[in-house]
């Protein structure tokens, strides 16, 4: 085995043979069993394995070494080391065995780099299935070897495989003698193996050549009289060993194959069609033969009278009226190959059903090559940059084409393409929808608000891949663009994107042409799924660009009032004004900046917030101690009257369902349709107080669980829970803490979901349930598990339990510092067989913690939005207090330590503002997964931050900072508690420091 060459045989697919006369002659030349050059006779070929019949260690070593960014030459290095006595040459011989191969040789690697080096899955790729594969250029020229009698061999410095049997990954039958060094206990360059050989194959030196890619085993072989070829890359070797045999070892027609039964076609009639085409006389027989490709329109190879054509005809039966236009690619092909684009030559296109069976066309061969692999293996850099840039260019030139010159003004419609493209995937892909792909969902939601803004028409290929075009044997040129089928007016966009798209599909990617085959279509599923995900990433890519080149927006814009106002004993404070100039400018949109200002807002949502701050002061402030007494009474666990009221009133005002991100929500069906930084300003003002976000029905859990019903819910599922609760009539709960588990780790839940007929059964018990005691609460959001035994992330599932089944049993509610929190409360709850539909789950089983994830993103902040509005109050507070009162002869204000705890407070709620406004703002741009170090960061950031605010202000208050006749207790409260119920503050801590590990080192 050798293990200097890097490389691999191009496999490249003749698919039209260049000269037909000159490979007939060759033929003939080559029909006697031996073969004279320079008065030598050749009767056998004799091929090492590495670097010659399959890819050589050196080459598969510098592929993994980029994959485990390893030094590159590591390898190599290594097992050149120590020469004849080194571990390679010696597990050659069999002197070691695979296990002591790798540890020694693991050894020397790790002693070159200083470092541990993973030799055994260098070990395991170099002997993989994947890449110890014959290179099928080798497999031709083997198959016509034998043919023209000649013996061949193969002279391989291989080893033993762990289990026991020696690494030849090669057909044996293709070989007259296999001599493999680990059996002889003999390596190459050593005379006695290649003697060896000779002697099996009953050769004298002189009657053989061999191919190898090692210059000292060629040595050698030279030395004792055998010639020799060196081989670089197996095309050329192949070509040289062609030169000296003196015949052809690349023969028939690629990519063809005899004809099938039931896609046979009348001979007779073609021939007599044919003659009158081509104006012949007499013919010959028609020699005819299918692509393999060309599923979708059969297509056909015709020798006739030393013609090379092709035919494309319809399929046969009833099809699809836009299908199969194969009028279409004829009218194309003939404008485009007068407007100078390589196109095959068309001769007719004969819509005769009678000749045929169907329409047909036909067009003359177009010798070259077609590359069938996207990555090129075996090419050069250079040469594959030279062959990529050859397919821009003639991209290019397609998409230059005057379509009025050429008569193609209505070979379809004129602009809007992108977005009628994206309408017809959506149509197409909900048609054949089985099961839903989150990515695809929200790339369906995604698309439309992202198309490109400006427009062409031209003319587009639709199927613009490396493998529809023909090249020139040995330039690096297109000589013809194949398959025009699905080729039309449109964005020259979509063909640049498709003809990237390979460059992002694994090697391994099954290619769908044309109607798909059942086997490709059986995956279909799964490459959906994949491509999905593959398109999202780019969207969330597309999202960071965005947010990297989007300019600041300019500080001394900011400008904005607290809520505070005098009247109330609540709110014992003036109005600030916080700005160096007064307005934004009008023409300041919220959309595409990073809008830090409520005055920067585009000037409808800048509108929603001044009613909503308007609001905020006019009805819910003053409204605030009566419902402060409320919760204490003995009324507390039933709504209040007053809470009820507000809640019409602000829903008149259009102050309502204002929580659904735009992104969520695209058609604005169910929202208010603001983006997640527009309503992190007005949640902001929201969390000010209290109540606030109940009285505009943006609370906690509804919010989120509102969420879960848009993004996932069945419309039944919709109409039944999501129209009450966005209405205002209902109330839920969202069950997922267990005491008995640290549920911080949700995998860790334990409540049973079991299948029993057409109903989930439920057991299980639950703490910390948020609302579960309100009396308008109607729907519990179960997280429980189906399936204890699936992968961790798919054990759990959503169920949406209504709150009269039998079975659920509250406890006791619990308290927060001592307070309830009534009427919503926190309950502990046992579920006991409580039995619900199975049309009442979430997504599907094991899905519970996708949802789970989807459900908290923008919910989880809306509480950071609101600690910062708790914070602005509580510094509002204090500020006024520490101004009227006096201590030890002055207003507390004067004091350095209230002047230094105030400059701090002020300080850290910027701080932690500008990253709620920046996690919102990712979340837009990107989406919530992109979003994911800038959410921990901010729920890691906002409940501590607004504790250390609020507990200064308590501490400027006196002791009547902790009483009841202020917020700040209560805010003080909900602001510790939120470092649980928001996930413990650990978990962000470690989600924050992982992301920051695994993207930024
Ligand atoms: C006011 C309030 C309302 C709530 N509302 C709801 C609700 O409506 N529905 C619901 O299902 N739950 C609710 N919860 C529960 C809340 O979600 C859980 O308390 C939280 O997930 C933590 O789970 P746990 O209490 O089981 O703590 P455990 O999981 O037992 O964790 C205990 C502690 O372990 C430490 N810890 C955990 N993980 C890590 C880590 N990775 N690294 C380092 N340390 C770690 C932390 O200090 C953590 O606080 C609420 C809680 C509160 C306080």
């Amino acid at each position: 085995m050798c293990v200097r060459s890097c490389f691999q045989s191009p496999r490249l697919q003749w698919v039209w043979r260049t000269a037909f006369l000159k490979h007939t002659q060759r033929r003939h030349q080559g029909s006697h069993r031996w073969t004279h050059l320079g008065g030598s006779t050749y009767r056998a070929v004799i091929f090492d394995m590495g670097g010659v019949l399959i890819p050589s260690p050196g080459r598969v070593a510098a592929e993994w070494e980029v994959q485990n960014r390893i030094p590159s030459g590591t390898i190599l290095k290594a097992l050149m080391e120590g020469g004849e006595n080194g571990p390679w040459m010696r597990f050659m011989r069999a002197e070691i065995t695979a296990e002591g191969f790798l540890r020694e040789f693991g050894r020397l690697c790790s002693e070159m780099l200083k470092t541990s080096v993973p030799v055994d899955s260098f070990f395991s790729l170099l002997t993989s299935e994947r890449v110890a594969k014959q290179f099928p250029v080798m497999t031709e020229a083997i198959t016509q070897i034998r043919a023209k009698g000649l013996q061949t061999a193969v002279l391989s410095n291989n080893f033993y495989l762990p289990n026991q049997k020696s690494f030849l990954p090669l057909d044996r039958k293709q070989f007259d003698v296999i001599v493999e060094s680990c059996m002889e206990g003999i390596c190459k360059p050593d005379p006695r193996i290649y003697k060896l050989c000779l002697e099996q194959l009953g050769l004298q030196p002189s009657e053989s050549i061999f191919l190898d890619d090692l210059g000292t085993n060629l040595k050698e072989a030279a030395r004792l009289g055998i010639h020799t070829i060196k081989v670089n890359d197996p095309e050329t070797a192949v070509k040289e060993l062609e030169a000296l045999l003196g015949f052809t070892l690349r023969v028939g027609v690629p990519n063809t194959r005899p004809v099938k039964k039931t896609m046979e076609i009348p001979k007779d009639s073609l021939q007599k069609y044919l003659k009158d085409l081509l104006g012949i006389q007499t013919t010959g027989p028609l020699e005819l033969l299918q692509f393999d490709h060309g599923q979708s329109n059969p297509t056909y190879y015709i020798r006739l009278a030393n013609r090379d054509l092709v035919l494309r005809k319809k399929p046969p039966g009833t099809l699809l009226p836009s299908a199969h236009a194969i009028e279409r690619e004829f009218r194309i092909m003939k404008a485009l190959a007068n407007a100078g684009v390589p196109v095959p030559n068309v001769l007719d296109l004969c819509e005769d059903s009678s000749v045929i069976g169907t329409p047909f066309y036909v067009m003359e061969y177009c010798p070259g090559l077609i590359y069938k692999d996207p990555s090129l293996p075996g090419l050069e850099p250079s040469h594959r940059r030279a062959i990529y840039t050859a397919m821009n260019t003639v991209l290019c030139k397609i998409h230059s084409v005057d379509l009025q010159a050429v008569g193609l003004e209505d070979y379809g419609k004129q602009g809007d393409y992108i977005p009628r493209q994206v309408r017809t995937w959506v149509k197409q892909y909900r048609a054949s929808e089985t099961s839903t792909i989150p990515a695809m969902e929200r790339l369906i939601e995604w698309l439309p608000l992202h198309l490109p803004r400006q427009q062409r028409t031209t003319v587009v290929h639709g199927d613009f891949r490396l493998d529809n075009l023909v090249f020139h044997p040995e330039e690096p040129e297109v000589l013809a663009v194949l398959d025009w089928e699905l080729s039309t007016l449109g964005d020259p966009l979509a063909d640049v994107a498709y003809s990237c798209l390979a460059h992002y599909l694994p090697s391994s990617f099954p290619v769908l042409r044309g109607q798909a085959s059942s086997t490709y279509a059986e995956q279909t599923g799964k490459l959906t799924e994949f491509v999905s995900n593959l398109a999202w990433d780019f969207a969330v890519k597309e999202g960071f660009r965005v947010f990297k080149e989007m300019p600041f927006t300019n500080p001394l814009t900011r400008s904005y009032h607290t809520w505070a106002r005098p009247q109330s004993q609540w709110c014992p404070t003036g109005s600030r004004s916080y700005s160096s100039v007064p307005e934004a400018s009008p023409a300041h949109t919220s959309r595409g900046g990073l809008v830090i200002s409520p005055e920067s807002l585009s000037p409808p949502v800048r509108e929603l917030y001044h009613r909503l701050k308007h609001f905020m002061e006019q009805r819910v402030y003053p409204a605030e101690p009566e419902l402060q007494s409320h919760q204490a009474s003995a009324a507390r666990w039933s709504p209040s009257p007053l809470i009820e009221d507000l809640k019409e009133k602000a829903k008149a005002e259009g102050l309502w369902n204002l929580f659904l991100p735009l992104e969520a929500d695209p058609e604005k069906k169910y929202g208010a349709g603001l983006t997640n930084v527009e309503y992190a300003h007005l949640c902001e003002l929201m969390g000010t107080s209290l109540y606030a976000p109940e009285v505009c029905n943006c609370s906690a859990p509804d919010t989120g669980n509102m969420e879960l019903l848009v993004r996932y819910g069945t419309e039944a599922q919709k109409a039944r829970w999501l129209i009450p609760l966005l209405e205002g009539k209902a109330r839920s709960c969202f069950a997922m803490t267990e005491p008995q588990v640290a549920s911080s780790d949700a995998t860790n839940i334990e409540a049973s979901i079991r299948e029993e007929d057409s109903f989930y059964v439920i057991n299980g018990h639950k703490w910390w349930i948020t609302g579960i005691l309100d009396p308008r609460c109607q729907l519990c959001v179960f997280m429980g598990k189906t399936d204890p035994h699936a992968p961790r992330h798919r054990q759990q599932s959503v169920l949406l339990v209504p709150m009269d089944t039998p079975g659920i049993k509250i406890i006791r509610p619990l308290t927060v510092y001592g307070l309830e929190d009534a009427p919503g409360g926190h309950g502990e709850v046992r579920f006991e067989h409580v039995r619900v539909p199975k049309e009442n789950m979430v997504l599907g089983p094991g899905r519970g913690f996708e949802i789970a994830q989807g459900r908290l993103g923008p919910g989880r902040i809306h509480h950071c939005m609101r600690l910062i509005g708790f914070s602005e109050r509580a510094l509002a507070l204090m500020k006024a207090r520490v101004k009227s009162r006096l201590a030890f002869g002055k207003p507390l204000v004067e004091q350095g330590t209230v002047l230094a705890d105030i400059a701090q407070s002020r300080v850290e709620i910027e701080q932690a503002r500008l990253l709620v406004l920046r996690a919102a703002h990712l979340m837009d741009l990107a989406g919530n997964k992109a979003a994911a170090l800038d959410i921990a960061m901010i729920k890691m950031v906002a409940p501590s931050m607004a504790s250390r605010v609020i507990d200064r202000a308590i501490q400027a208050f006196g002791a009547a900072g902790l009483s009841s006749d202020y917020p700040l207790a209560q805010f003080f409260t909900w602001a510790r508690a939120l470092r649980f119920a928001d996930g413990p503050d650990e978990v962000h801590r470690a989600t924050v420091a992982k992301l920051e590990l695994k993207h930024r080192i």
